[in-house]
C-alpha cells in the first residue's frame, strides 16, 4: 500500500548500532538492509558481502567515478559507500530500506531523499561506556579505538538533526523502542500515495 522508505541508523562506532539491529530484525516486516562498501579491512568473523563489500581504495574510487553511490564519505581514514542500484530496486519494492552509516552520510541522503526518510542517532549513556565497550568487543586495535573516540565527540554534537534519539543503555529497552521506530517510519502520511487513497476513500 505504501511506497518503500529509508531509515538511517547513526552513532559512535561502538555504541551498539550492529547489536541492535540483529536483534530487532525479526520483528520487523519487509526489510532490506543495506550492505555498505568500504576500503577498511574485515574484522574477524566479517564476511564480504554480509558485513560490507570490502574493495580496495582504487575500486572505490572508480566506484566514486562511475557515479556508483548514493552516498559515500571518509570516516575514521577509510571510505564507505551507499551503492544506488540496489536502494532503488528496495524502495521500488516498497521494503523498510535500512542504513548503518556515519552523520555525513546522513546529511546527503536527507538532501536526496528528504520525505522518503526517517532517522535515529543511538548512543551509549557516556563517552566512558563507549569506551569500555570498544575495548571489550576486541576487533580493534588501541591507535583504531583511540581514533574512533576522539571521531565520537564531534559525531555526538549532531544528535539532534535526527528524528529520534535512543541511549543503548538497556539493551532490550533499546531495541523496542528501535522496532517502534521501524514501525512508525511505515505510516509517514507521505509514503501513501494520495491519489489512490482519495479515490478509494471517495468510492
Ligand atoms: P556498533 O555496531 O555500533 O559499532 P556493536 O553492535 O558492535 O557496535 O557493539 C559494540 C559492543 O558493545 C559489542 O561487544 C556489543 O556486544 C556491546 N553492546 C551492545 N549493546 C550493548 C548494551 N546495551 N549493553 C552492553 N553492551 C552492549
Ligand atoms: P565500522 O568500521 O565500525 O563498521 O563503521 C564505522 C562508521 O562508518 C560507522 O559510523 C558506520 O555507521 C559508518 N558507515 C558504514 N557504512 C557506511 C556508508 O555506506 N556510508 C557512510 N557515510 N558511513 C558508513
Amino acid at each position: 500500500m505504501t511506497n518503500g522508505a529509508i531509515l538511517i541508523i547513526s552513532g559512535p562506532s561502538g555504541c551498539g548500532k550492529s547489536t541492535l539491529l540483529k536483534k530487532v530484525y525479526e520483528s520487523i516486516d519487509d526489510y532490506y538492509f543495506s550492505i555498505s562498501t568500504t576500503t577498511r579491512s574485515p574484522r574477524v568473523g566479517e564476511q564480504d558481502g554480509v558485513d560490507y563489500f570490502f574493495v580496495s581504495k582504487e575500486e572505490f574510487e572508480e566506484d566514486i567515478k562511475m557515479g556508483h553511490f548514493l552516498e559515500y564519505a571518509e570516516v575514521h581514514g577509510n571510505y564507505y559507500g551507499t551503492s544506488l542500484k540496489p536502494i532503488k530496486q528496495a524502495v521500488e519494492e516498497g521494503k523498510l530500506v535500512i542504513f548503518d552509516i556515519d552523520v555525513q552520510g546522513h546529511d546527503i541522503v536527507r538532501k536526496k531523499l528528504n520525505d522518503i526518510v526517517t532517522s535515529v542517532f543511538i548512543t551509549t549513556p557516556t563517552l566512558e561506556e563507549l569506551e569500555k565497550r570498544l575495548t571489550s568487543r576486541d576487533t580493534d586495535s588501541k591507535d583504531v579505538i583511540e581514533k574512533r573516540l576522539s571521531n565520537a565527540k564531534t559525531e555526538i554534537k549532531y544528535f539532534q538533526k535526527y528524528d529520534y534519539f535512543i541511549i543503548n543503555d538497556d539493551l532490550e529497552e533499546a531495541s523496542k523502542q528501535l522496532v517502534s521506530i521501524a514501525n512508525v517510519t511505515r505510516i509517514k502520511s507521505k509514503l501513501f500515495e494520495k491519489e489512490k487513497i482519495i479515490d478509494n476513500w471517495l468510492k
